[in-house]
């Protein structure tokens, strides 16, 4: 399993790895690789974080995105 820490742009993810989102109020998305090709592969992956809207609570941006690999 690689770090988490040394993928910090779209174009370090590899094929599996898929990205978690979740809302300060507790709520989880998920982010597979059909979705993430409409990033840019040089994209932060944490500058991502304030574009996302809860499908919960309807909160803009607050957020953490984490890389899930295994
Ligand atoms: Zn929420």
């Amino acid at each position: 399993m690689r770090s988490t820490y040394l993928i910090a742009r779209f174009r370090d993810l590899e094929e599996g790895d898929w990205l978690e989102v979740r809302c300060a109020c507790g709520h989880v998305g998920r982010l597979h690789q059909p979705d993430l090709a409409q990033f840019h592969y040089m994209t932060l992956i944490r500058s991502i974080e304030p574009r996302f809207r809860c499908k919960r609570c309807r909160r803009r941006g607050d957020v953490i995105v984490t890389v899930i690999n295994r």
